[in-house]
């Protein structure tokens, strides 16, 4: 057998509390054992996506929050914009794209400055 300048050890990490071991089964028997699945619950923002989790506020702490974020948007006057940025950062998940009704089949008005057709 030829000597070989480097070998590849492979070690499976707990992705929770970072043990390792070259032992893949071991490790996977201490993650399911030792960690079990934690539940968390994050209450969001529908126009902006910012999110508060249940753990850490309450249930009723997350909401109120989530709510009055909603609620600024509204006083601040910037929903729609920031509606359309969280709908598009987000893939679609939060916010959401005003479409003006009528305003696709009728060209001729309502042409807004600044926006791209
Ligand atoms: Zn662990
Ligand atoms: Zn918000």
């Amino acid at each position: 057998m030829s000597r070989q300048r480097s070998r590849s050890v492979k070690y499976y990490c707990c992705p929770v509390c970072g043990k390792n071991s070259t032992d893949r089964i071991a490790i996977e028997k201490h993650y399911r054992e030792r960690h079990p699945v934690k539940i968390d619950e994050v209450i969001y923002c529908n126009i902006c996506g910012a999110g508060w989790r249940v753990n850490a506020y309450g249930d009723r702490g997350a909401r109120e929050r989530a709510a009055a974020c909603y609620q600024s948007h509204i006083d601040n006057g910037d929903m729609d914009e920031t509606a359309g940025r969280a709908f598009f950062l987000s893939g679609g998940s939060f916010g959401y794209v005003n479409v003006k009704k009528g305003g696709l089949q009728d060209g001729k008005k309502e042409k807004e400055p600044g926006k791209r057709e």
